[in-house]
């Protein structure tokens, strides 16, 4: 057996056994061919919509048709321009809605990120399961129950369901362009710095670790990421551990029920370039490609803090210099301008607010386990530098600049960020210690003090 085949039977499947909400994951080569038969062991209904974009339906759409065709499905399809690029947004997916409400359609999506996002949030709103065929290793969002969608501006991760069957063709996905493999590559990447914002956040008793979702992300993730050459190269082996990376972050997300084990001040970054709709060259800018900068933003974070002392801290000092929760709120004035977002941001940092006996009580068990917490950090993180070499190989970017972000905007970025999600990260960390300043000082040296 291939090395793909057995660490799909090694991790996928005990995931996909353990979920309550996907039947099937198929990774494998020339596999379109088993849609039909796949589709008719879980559905009783008889008839299908595919959704897909130009370029998704050219991919596979047809092959995907015939073989539900074959099997006795009545097949329709729903094909959308790729051109401009489909926009996860709630208003697009509310027309896909109201198609699965026109007859009894099992669900369908044809593509990759906006696509499943889009699909999966209709079938959820019509009440149906549907089936993702991915054509692209490009986000971690297949197995997942969240649609991370745009909603009046302001991007939230609906809460939706999974795909009851997930296929993923490996001849298609090798197929895909080589930047939308780095994306996924940047999005997966992104468990390492997650992995460290929740190390902090159980450390500091915010949220504990749980005992299965982390083993299931964190015990694979560096086998997962090790050969970025062999994705460029397309190696299937390389190729279908990236889809299994990302799938059963899928699967660790629904055992824990949050995305906390996929996300954190690297998806908080990202997630403020996508609500300003950043664009770059005239094309917005991918999800993944947001993550993977980041990624490495948040890595230079960590690699800052575990070089700190922080046994010495002043804990009543700190803790007196900390803003009120009307300073946040000034600050937050000063740093988003769209009110929408603003006033969201409000409530998830009034969620997360602590006051002066908790702040108290979260520097003393940081004073009194940092050293412990800081080996465990430093053992299980890669350094930015070494996130940044193999993001380089995969065909992602690292630099800010190469997704069209200056050094200002960046830095402006990365202290907004802390603002928009109530989840306890790195940033959170060192705001509560008093060394966000500091940190930021020292990755972006050039624009120390331009937001105060
Ligand atoms: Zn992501």
């Amino acid at each position: 057996m291939s090395n793909w085949k057995q660490e799909v039977q090694r991790i996928v499947q005990p995931a996909v056994a353990r979920s309550q909400i996907t039947d099937h994951v198929v990774i494998d080569r020339n596999i379109l061919t088993q849609t039909g038969e796949l589709v008719s062991r879980s559905f009783a209904e008889r008839s299908v919509m595919i959704f897909a974009d130009t370029a998704g339906y050219a991919a596979c759409g047809l092959a995907v048709a015939d073989s539900l065709n074959k099997a006795g499905f009545a097949v329709s399809s729903h094909i959308i321009p790729n051109s401009p690029l489909p926009q996860p947004h709630v208003e697009l997916a509310d027309t896909f809605v109201e198609i699965l409400k026109r007859g009894d359609f099992i669900p369908i999506s044809v593509g990759s990120g906006v696509m499943n996002d889009l699909v999966k949030y209709a079938a959820f709103e019509a009440d149906r399961r549907y089936v993702a065929v991915a054509t692209a290793s490009s986000m971690d969002g297949y197995a997942s129950a969240g649609a991370p969608l745009s909603k009046q501006g302001f991007k939230i991760t609906i809460p939706t369901r999974a795909p009851k069957i997930i296929i993923a063709d490996l001849d298609i996905i090798s197929a895909a362009p080589p930047e939308m493999t780095g994306w996924g590559y940047g999005d997966l990447a992104g468990k390492f710095p997650a992995a460290g914002d929740w190390i902090l956040a159980d450390f500091v008793g915010v949220e504990p670790i749980d005992e299965v979702a982390w083993p299931l992300v964190q015990d694979n993730l560096k086998s997962w990421l090790v050969n970025p050459n062999g994705l460029a190269n397309g190696d299937f082996n390389s190729i279908s551990s990236l889809f299994t990376g990302l799938t059963v972050v899928g699967f660790a997300m629904e055992f824990h029920g949050t995305s906390r084990p996929a996300s954190g001040a690297e998806h908080q970054i990202a997630h403020m370039w996508e609500m300003e709709g950043l664009s770059y060259h005239g094309r917005k800018v991918s999800h993944g490609a947001c993550v993977s900068v980041g990624t490495v933003t948040s890595l230079a974070l960590f690699d800052w803090l575990i070089e700190q002392d922080l046994s010495g801290l002043d804990a009543v000092a700190v803790s007196n210099k900390a803003p009120t929760i009307d300073a946040e709120f000034q600050t937050i004035d000063t740093l988003i301008r769209n009110t929408d977002i603003s006033e969201r941001a409000k409530l998830e940092t009034r969620a997360k607010h602590i006051d002066p006996a908790e702040h108290r009580r979260r520097l003393q068990t940081i004073i009194v386990g940092w050293s412990s917490i800081r080996d465990k950090l430093e053992k299980h993180l890669i350094r930015s530098h070494e996130m940044a070499e193999l993001l380089l190989e995969a065909g992602a970017p690292v630099a800010a600049e190469n997704i069209g972000v200056t050094e200002t905007h960046h830095r402006n970025t990365v202290f907004a960020s802390r603002f928009i999600r109530r989840r306890y990260t790195v940033l959170d960390f060192l705001h509560e210690v008093g060394l966000l300043e500091a940190a930021l000082g020292s990755i972006f040296p050039e624009q120390s003090n331009a937001v105060a």
